[in-house]
C-alpha cells in the first residue's frame, strides 16, 4: 500500500470527531423537555458555535442543529417580549409540543431557528472523505452518527487541524493539496 492510501483507509471520522475517549459527553438540546433556563445555562457555560438537537438524551435521535447565536437571541427576546416566558417555561423545537398541565408557564417555540437536515457522517467514513465534503459544500461543522445515534462533531477547524497534523506527519502528502 502507498502511504497516502493507508492513511485515506486508516483515518475515519471517529478518529477526528469530538468528543474524543475521556471528553465529557457532547453538549446536546433536546427536542422538548428542557427549560429557558437549561438551555441559558447550556450558553452560559459553553462556548460552541451550535448544539445537535436530539429526541431525548437516551435516545441520542439527531433531530437537528441549533446556532448558538440564533439560540441566544431567540431566548433574550422571548424573555422581553413574549407574554408568559419564564425561566421554567419548556423549549419545544417540534411542531407539536407535548400539552402540559395548565399550571404550567408558556412554552416557548424554537422551530424555526432549528436547522433539519445538519449534514452528517457515519464514525466510519474516512476523512479523505470528509475533508472533501467539506470542502466541496462549504461546512462548517458535520455531525457523526453510528446506527442512527449521534457519536460526535467534527467542526471546519477540527478538519484544519487534522489536515495539518497529517502534513506534518508526512510532509509528502498531497492529498489534500
Ligand atoms: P471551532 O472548532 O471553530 O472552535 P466550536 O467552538 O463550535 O468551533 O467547537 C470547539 C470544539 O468543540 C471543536 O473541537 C468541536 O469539535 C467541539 N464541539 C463543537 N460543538 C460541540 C458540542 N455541542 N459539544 C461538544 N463539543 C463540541
Amino acid at each position: 500500500l502507498e502511504a497516502k492510501e493507508e492513511f485515506s483507509h486508516k483515518t475515519r471520522a471517529m478518529d477526528v470527531m469530538r468528543p474524543r475517549k475521556n471528553d465529557p459527553p457532547l453538549t446536546v438540546i433536546t427536542q422538548d423537555s428542557m427549560t429557558v433556563e437549561d438551555v441559558e445555562t447550556i450558553v452560559t457555560k459553553t462556548t460552541y458555535s451550535g448544539y445537535p438537537v436530539v429526541v431525548s438524551r437516551a435516545s441520542q435521535r439527531l433531530v437537528g442543529f441549533v446556532l448558538r447565536r440564533d439560540l441566544i437571541i431567540s431566548v433574550e427576546n422571548a424573555r422581553k417580549k413574549q407574554d408568559g416566558i419564564v425561566s421554567t417555561s419548556i423549549i419545544c423545537f417540534t411542531d407539536y409540543c407535548p400539552p402540559l398541565p395548565p399550571s404550567s408557564p408558556s412554552v416557548l417555540k424554537l422551530r424555526s431557528i432549528l436547522d433539519l437536515s445538519p449534514f452528517t457522517v457515519t464514525d466510519e467514513t474516512p476523512m479523505e472523505i470528509v475533508v472533501d465534503i467539506f470542502r466541496k459544500l462549504g461546512l462548517r461543522q458535520c455531525l457523526v452518527t453510528h446506527n442512527g445515534k449521534l457519536l460526535g462533531i467534527i467542526t471546519k477547524k477540527d478538519v484544519l487541524k487534522h489536515i495539518a497534523q497529517m502534513a506534518n506527519q508526512d510532509p509528502d502528502s498531497i492529498l489534500f493539496n
